[in-house]
């Protein structure tokens, strides 16, 4: 089998019957939309997630904009965001006339920094949104005692992080998105939790929020043809929310391959002088939606990849190029850290299908490179 940064198919083999069955099941139903296994998909997740609501929608972008449009935020707004992340974080809060206002993150962790967040503050500025980038939390014990002292909103954006768990500064293990006001996650194909097409969802403990969600969700619908505010069109399909039922199930085993890749890659890599192996935060666990090294200096990155794309190992670059950087969102400000780790990072195959003697291969690979560069 060739090694795949993902192996959607060789996951899909696995419980094929058990999807093959639950697809039926909906075709033959014919509830293509608001089927009752959506809401059966999202009373399992509220559950697995120890969260009061999860309110599926059309996919993670979505998740974002719609949580935004429930805090009523008013044009000209600024929503704090880190640089370091992928452009749906950014794209919903200028699509609303909102202002993101992005800053630096953390060399080691990747994840926003409160102490560069705190620079940024304006009278204008209601929300932040921590991302729980590649799949580890956000330090959010320092994100809510910051957006508490100054009144601000927090959307925890968790489409890398599902099933990963936060141990807040009470002891209290919290799933991540389930921390502050709301959390929005992405089902799509490649996340650890994902679909075979696009799906999202938001999640609340905040009752009225929730309310307020699901009429945005909804057209802005609090009853049929009655539109109280400005909403949106979005749903996810009842044959997606079938596949995630059964996908759930697997999801702990799903972290758990994916953790022993890392952990295997970790122990090879860690004492190697050009690569800094991923942080492992104690205040949060590691779900892995990537592998990312840091490369040192006398590392040249391309020439790297392609000698690893010769022997057979793909690899990716999250990402290339900082959000200020981006011609949409260029901004003069400095972001020095964000600005480094996108000329440096080289994220690894990590899926749930790689076998040990793949692990050892791409292993064998990136050290014979390194070894002979
Ligand atoms: C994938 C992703 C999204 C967007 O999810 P879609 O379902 O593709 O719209 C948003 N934020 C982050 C950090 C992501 O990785």
């Amino acid at each position: 089998m060739a090694i795949q940064m993902v192996d959607l198919h060789g996951q899909y083999l696995k419980i094929k019957s058990e999807i093959d069955a639950a697809m039926q099941e909906v075709i033959d139903s014919t509830q293509f939309i608001n089927g009752y296994k959506v809401r059966e998909f999202a009373r399992n997740l509220e559950q697995y997630l120890n969260v009061k609501h999860v309110i599926p929608c059309a996919n993670g972008t979505d998740a974002l904009q719609v949580a935004m449009m429930a805090l009523d935020l008013k044009p000209g707004d600024e929503v704090i965001v880190p640089c370091f992340t992928y452009v749906a974080t950014a794209e919903v809060i200028a699509l609303l006339g909102l202002n993101p206002v992005m800053v630096d993150v953390h060399p080691d962790t990747f994840q926003v920094d409160i102490s560069e967040a705190a620079k940024k503050l304006t009278t204008k500025t209601k929300a932040i949104v921590p991302v729980h980038l590649f799949g580890q939390c956000a330090d959010m014990d320092a994100v809510m005692a910051f957006a508490k002292e100054h009144g601000l909103f927090v959307i925890e954006d968790t489409a890398q992080a599902i099933g990963a768990v936060y141990t807040n500064e009470s002891g209290e293990k919290v799933s991540a998105g389930c921390i502050g006001d709301i959390g929005t996650t992405s089902f799509f194909p490649s996340k650890n939790l994902g679909c075979f097409g696009d799906g999202g969802a938001i999640f609340t403990n905040d009752d009225e929020l929730a309310a307020k969600i699901r009429m945005v969700c909804n057209h802005g619908q609090s009853k049929k043809y009655h539109h109280r505010t400005v909403g949106v069109n979005s749903r996810l399909d009842t044959l997606q929310a079938a596949i995630l039922d059964i996908k759930l199930k697997h999801l702990d085993e799903y972290c758990a391959s994916r953790q022993a890749v890392a952990a295997k890659y970790d122990s090879a890599f860690a004492s190697h002088p050009d690569l800094t192996i991923p942080h492992r935060d104690e205040k949060s666990t590691h779900v892995f939606h990537q592998y990312t090294l840091k490369l040192s200096d006398s590392v040249n990155r391309e020439d790297m990849r392609n000698y690893l794309s010769e022997h057979g190992i793909p690899s990716m670059v999250y990402y290339p190029l900082p959000l200020n950087k981006q011609e949409a969102y260029s901004s003069k400000d400095q972001f020095p850290v964000t600005e480094d780790l996108c000329s440096r990072v080289l994220s690894l195959p990590i899926c749930t299908e790689l076998s040990e003697e793949q692990t050892d291969t791409i292993i064998e690979h990136v050290k014979t490179y390194l070894d002979n560069k």
